[in-house]
């Protein structure tokens, strides 16, 4: 989401004839776009803001902003040394403004901005879009709804405009985006029409989206899903516990029973889908037995990926006010047991595709000269780097690299 807002301010920026440098001694403006969903996110800000320090003794003139859910969060932060403006995420026109005319501002929101007439360039061929913004779950633990505020879904005409303009440009993936993306509602039309509007547009190859709810999925997803070849086979469907308490007291609106369904109906209709997930262990009041259950629960979903994290307790949040913190040492512990777990899953299910023969689009370069290339059904495989960013290609997996399959190309997939 900070990614597709990046863009989106740089479009701003851009607009009003601000020149993009490519390192930060020759910036007079510099922007770090930031998240507050765990303590680990805000403290990287403030070292980051830390590190320019020096910058800003050199050049005093360089004017220093602070965006995203940390400006919300953390509004204190204009009275750090370095700091000039602190623009939280409903607040970036006024910034573009601020920044021209004002010396230091903690700058003021607009009520459920949407930025629905700004359209990103496709600086890559792998590109986000956002459909929605904000969240109306209140999980006990998260902090977005308080800092992104309502679900506002975004009108299908601009997402349409900016989808075509996208491609026009030379992306060839777009991942529709949203906290919920599932909940998109528009004038009678629901997540599963969008994708398949944005689906038929000429020249997009690869129809992603991120993250589904599973309280919030619509009767018809995965048809639509299963129907159309252009829209990635990959589910990435948040869990957060296998203890029914623990779901409960986050407020998650379903049950370990409900959430294993769903995937069995994903895997019945698409037998190739991918599912990924993310898990909080140590939720206040988690108990040994509760983490069990959510061991128990990951085995049997086998998810493809995971993004595990410890609980971490924001203020404001209905959990942080819950009197059983669990102890540092536990959560690190429990995480490093799911992690081990989740980790022989995730490489047995890669070493599933040893010798598979695939379609894979390539879509950025990775480390050591090789290619990122993406299956259809949102497979991650690395290519050697004679592949070219945004070409097809029919390729043979013949080792697996971590957890990470490597592929041979066999030949173009449209030779
Ligand atoms: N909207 C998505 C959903 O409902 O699952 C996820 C959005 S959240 C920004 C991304 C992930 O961060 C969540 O799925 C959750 O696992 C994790 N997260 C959110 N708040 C957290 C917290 N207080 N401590 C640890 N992890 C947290
Ligand atoms: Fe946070 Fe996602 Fe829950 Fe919304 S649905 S409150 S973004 S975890």
């Amino acid at each position: 989401m900070n990614k597709y807002d990046s863009e989106m301010i740089r479009t701003l920026l851009l607009k009003e004839n601000f020149r993009e440098v490519s390192n930060i001694e020759e910036a007079n403006f510099v922007f770090l776009n930031t998240c507050a969903v765990r303590k680990n996110a805000e403290k990287r800000v403030l070292g980051r803001l830390d590190s320019l320090k020096g910058l800003k003794k050199e050049k005093p003139e360089i004017s220093i902003s602070v965006l995203g859910c940390v400006a919300k969060y953390n509004k204190e932060l204009i009275n750090h040394p370095v700091v000039d403006f602190v623009a939280p995420p409903d607040s970036y026109r006024s910034l573009v403004n601020a920044i021209k005319t004002k010396k230091k501002e903690l700058v003021p929101e607009k009520y459920c901005e949407q930025y629905s007439d700004i359209f990103t360039s496709a600086f890559k061929t792998s590109v986000y879009l956002s459909i929605t913004r904000g969240c109306n779950h209140f999980c006990s633990y998260c902090i977005v709804p308080y800092l992104r505020t309502q679900l506002r879904s975004r009108p299908a005409d601009d997402i349409l405009k900016e989808a075509e303009k996208l491609v026009a440009e030379g992306a060839n993936e777009i991942t529709l985006l949203g906290q919920n993306v599932n909940a998109y509602y528009y004038k009678g039309l629901l997540f599963p029409d969008i994708l398949k509007k944005v689906s038929e547009i000429k020249g997009l190859k690869l129809l992603s989206f991120l993250t589904s709810h599973p309280a919030d999925l619509p009767e018809n997803l995965f048809y639509v899903m299963a129907k159309f070849p252009i829209i990635s086979r990959y589910l990435h469907l948040p869990l957060q516990s296998g203890s029914d308490k623990v779901l409960r007291k986050m407020m998650r609106r379903y049950t370990r029973e409900d959430y294993l369904k769903i995937i069995e109906r994903a895997r019945d209709l698409m037998p190739d889908v991918t599912i990924t997930t993310d898990i909080i262990v140590g939720f206040p009041g988690e108990t040994e037995e509760d983490f069990r259950q959510t061991l128990k629960t990951v085995k049997s979903a086998r998810f493809d990926q995971a993004y595990m994290f410890a609980y971490s307790k924001r203020e404001g949040t209905l959990a942080s006010l819950f009197p059983t913190q669990v102890k540092d040492s536990i959560k690190k512990d429990r995480l490093q047991r799911l992690i081990k777990i989740q980790n022989e899953i995730t490489k047995s299910k890669a070493e599933e595709l040893l010798g598979k023969e695939l379609s894979v689009l390539t879509i950025e370069n990775g480390k050591n000269g090789q290619k990122v290339g993406k299956t259809k059904n949102g497979r991650i495989i690395m290519l050697p780097g004679v592949a070219k960013i945004g070409f097809e290609y029919i390729i043979n997996i013949y080792k697996i690299n971590g957890w990470v399959p490597v592929g041979k190309i066999k030949k173009e997939a449209d030779k």
